[in-house]
């Protein structure tokens, strides 16, 4: 069994605390590493090491170019390490093998893409209005960031963070989920190897209240990147504004997957599929409602369950397996609290609606890929994030009929339209209330756009150019080529 300790400053230390939490194998149930149990006194530890860092010459005297360097070194360890960092993210969250091998190829690409963007985010000559006066602007890095991330996707979810922030010259603290926290001990490691100063980076470990509030409410935190739930958002964003710190957050979304009558119905079955069945559906992006046009609703979900009923479950290290298991016990028994709450509203079970165990079930911590038909939208289980393999499909008539459920939501993360019509997409697109809109697919997400979401799914954006912004800050510098020589104490 693997022991964990903090990376504190390129150092390697014990919690303050002397207490660990196991982190346990979804599938197996067993205990396979242990992740330090930190508190308050090694948050004040982190901070003070990455201040230090940040204004220390090793790291904020190199240059733009220098840092973007480093940063291509990690990509190639990351590429290097892909397989083992792979097998550890598996272990560690019950994913799929083959979606975490992919997660840690587009982490390298995530990388080498801000550590290209790291000399090419720069100022402007400012048009002054009076002569003598010549002005510009300076992009700036904001001081310490703190990166706060969940258990679904450890790994590339550290990384949305981690490659703009340090490309833009800050330092960072990362505090991973208390249920998966192994594979960014081993990205720290990475990160020691490939040359960044100490302090650069930071990893510390443990559960939100008791080391996640001490770093949010640190004074020397100059912004807060969250990914998770909307309690634990909430929560920092609360902490951010107490001392006028920069937030991004990633929360969560109950995402509108449209189908119209004229779409290639296979390719939205394998889009809706695809959509809510993929991680176990434990991802914020997850098609968890799916809008069927009522003159195609009996055939789509036929093809649907008949498609989705194929699933092969199981054993995630499997490549063959195509649903793998909830990630921790408290999130199972959620799911399928979930799936009795809607029989209990008078949702249809078409599919699935049970824990699966036995043989190949491993623990038995799989729920089956379950559809509701009969959804309403004023259900629970239409309008409450559930992060499981739970889908809801709800009858349209019309597009105006989908576009207001699709926005009936709380929730602005992505949404899909499928259909031939141009025009229609395109008013669909327009309409959206979300900030990722795919048309004709699903799920398709890369380092070149920016991801993020409308109204509580979140604030910011990660990815593409835009992420950078989030990490910079604007100094505008005034200097005088003629001095006004008749009152030299007034410029304006
Ligand atoms: P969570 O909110 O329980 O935990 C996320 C992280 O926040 C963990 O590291 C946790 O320890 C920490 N935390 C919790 N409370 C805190 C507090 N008060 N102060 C500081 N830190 C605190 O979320 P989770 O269960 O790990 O992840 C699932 C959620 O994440 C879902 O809602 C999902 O939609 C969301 N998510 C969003 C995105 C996105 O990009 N929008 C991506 C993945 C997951």
């Amino acid at each position: 069994m693997k022991t964990y300790q903090h990376m504190i400053g390129n150092e390697w230390r014990d919690p303050a605390s002397g207490a660990w939490i196991d982190s346990i194998e979804p599938f197996s149930g067993e205990v396979w590493a242990r992740v330090p149990r930190g508190n308050a006194q090694d948050a004040e530890l982190a901070i003070e090491a990455a201040h230090r860092a940040f204004v220390s010459p090793a790291w904020a005297g190199l240059s733009a170019s220098s840092r973007g360097a480093l940063l291509r070194k990690l990509a190639a360890l990351i590429e290097r390490d892909a397989e083992a960092l792979g097998a550890i993210e598996q272990r560690s969250n019950g994913k799929l093998i083959v979606e975490v091998a992919g997660q840690m190829r587009h982490a390298a690409q995530w990388v080498h893409y801000y550590a290209g963007l790291a000399d090419k985010v720069g100022g402007r000559v400012v048009p002054m209005p009076k002569p003598g006066i010549f002005g510009y602007t300076r992009r700036e890095p904001l001081g310490v960031v703190l990166a706060i991330t969940p258990w679904n996707s450890p790994f590339a979810l550290t990384i949305w963070k981690l490659a703009p922030a340090l490309a833009a010259g800050n330092t960072i603290v990362i505090k991973p989920s208390e249920f998966t926290s192994a594979s960014i001990f081993e990205l720290a490691r990475l990160c020691i190897e490939a040359g960044f100063p100490p302090g650069v980076v930071n990893v510390v470990s443990g559960y939100g209240a008791e080391i996640g509030e001490p770093l949010a409410n640190h004074p020397r935190v100059a912004k807060i990147a969250f990914t998770g739930g909307e309690h634990g958002g909430r929560s920092v964003n609360v902490a951010a504004a107490q001392r006028f710190k920069r937030v991004t957050l990633e929360l969560g979304g109950k995402s509108a997957n449209i189908v119209f009558e004229d779409a290639d119905i296979e390719q939205a079955v394998k889009g809706a599929i695809a959509g809510i069945f993929s991680a176990a559906g434990q991802t914020c992006m997850a098609g968890s409602r799916l809008l069927l046009q009522d003159t195609i609703h009996d055939r789509f979900v036929e093809r649907l369950v008949e498609e989705a009923g194929k699933a092969r479950i199981g054993d995630p290290s499997d490549p063959g397996t195509q649903v793998g298991p909830i990630s921790n016990r408290p999130h199972f028994e959620k799911v399928l609290s979930y799936i009795d709450i809607a029989k209990n509203e008078g949702a249809t079970c078409v599919l699935g609606g049970k824990a699966l165990s036995g043989p190949g079930y491993g623990q038995g911590q799989f729920i089956a890929p379950t559809i509701f038909t009969n959804v309403t939208n004023s259900m629970r289980i239409a309008r409450e994030e559930v992060f499981g393999p739970v889908l809801s499909v709800i009858k349209f008539a019309d597009m105006d009929e989908a576009l207001e459920i699709a926005n009936d939501t709380d929730y602005g993360l992505a949404g899909a339209v499928w259909t031939r019509d141009l025009h229609r997409a395109l008013h669909c697109v327009e309409r959206i209330q979300a900030g990722t809109v795919w048309v004709n697919n699903y799920r398709t997400t890369s380092f070149a756009t920016p991801f993020g979401g409308y109204k509580h799914s979140g604030l910011g954006r990660e990815g593409g150019v835009e992420a950078i912004e989030e990490y910079l800050q604007t100094k505008s510098v005034w200097i005088t080529t003629q001095p006004n020589r008749e009152n030299p104490f007034v410029l304006g």
